[in-house]
């Protein structure tokens, strides 16, 4: 069988040529965290499985209330069958908790609601360590222009309300993600869709059933989750049965 054309690895997956046109294989590879994982860059086991299932499970859902994202099917445990799109190289991130940078720059607690969901712009680039940018720069630098800004930001928002919602379902606090937006072209007509992933990798997510669990004592805040892809996989139901953690074989009684 012919090998198929690696287009880009990254610290998190590996992009194939799809096999159509217009098509990709994204691959989940085990490595690179982010956000939720206590040690980023760290390999976890069984990771890529898991957040192949998360993306398909809120890209898929996405799609199904009309937000249209990259998401076409997931053809096996770690792989899923995507459009392919002209990324804008801008992280959309969105806040609803205070965490993290913004607790850090602004000075404001960990875990404070604020006031709206806020959405921020970061320019994808490593090796500067993508810095947070304006419309501004955005704008003048033509990573894309004011049309798209309005609509990334209108997307983002959506995103934030449906994951919002999902998670809340689960008892599970979404106090920020972040999203990457592409561009697909139908005939002369050009789209944004939802590109990369969704997954733990990319939200910050707080138990708030740690919180519930302290009635009649004093008030514990929401924390962060432990073993959060398993966790969340199993609350919305997506855990794949035959992966196991349990790094040695088990004595079934
Ligand atoms: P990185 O280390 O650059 O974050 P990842 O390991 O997350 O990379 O690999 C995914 C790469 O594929 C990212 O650079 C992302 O922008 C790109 N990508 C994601 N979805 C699509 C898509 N639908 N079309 C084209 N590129 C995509
Ligand atoms: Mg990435």
């Amino acid at each position: 069988m012919a090998r198929r054309k690696k287009i880009y690895e990254g610290k998190a997956k590996i992009l194939y040529e799809g096999p159509e046109p217009g098509t990709l294989v994204q691959y989940f590879k085990d490595d690179g965290g982010a956000i939720s994982t206590p040690k980023p860059g760290q390999a976890i086991e069984g990771k890529g499985v898991l957040n192949n299932r998360l993306s398909e499970f809120f890209m898929s859902g996405l799609n199904a209330i009309g937000v249209p994202t990259h998401f076409i099917r997931r053809l096996n445990m770690r792989e899923q069958l995507v459009r392919m799109a002209e990324i804008i190289p801008i992280q959309v991130v969105v806040r609803n908790f205070a965490a993290g940078p913004i607790s850090e720059r602004l000075g404001i607690a960990e875990g404070t609601p604020l006031p709206r969901p806020i959405v921020e712009f970061y320019y994808k680039d490593e090796k500067l360590g993508d810095p947070m940018v304006a419309e501004e720069h955005i704008i003048a630098f033509g990573w894309a222009g004011q049309q798209d800004l309005d609509d990334m930001v209108a997307l983002a928002l959506r995103v934030n309300d449906f994951l919002s919602g999902v998670m809340m379902g689960v008892g599970i606090r979404l106090a920020d993600f972040r999203i990457e937006i592409g561009r697909i072209w139908e005939g002369d007509f050009m789209r944004l869709i939802i590109a990369d992933e969704i997954s733990p990798d990319s939200c910050r997510l707080w138990d708030m059933r740690a919180a519930e669990r302290a009635e009649g004592q004093p008030a514990i805040d929401p924390g962060p989750l432990a073993d959060v892809y398993t966790e969340l996989a199993r609350r919305l139901g997506v855990l794949p049965t035959n992966v196991t953690h349990t790094p040695k074989p088990t004595l079934i009684n």
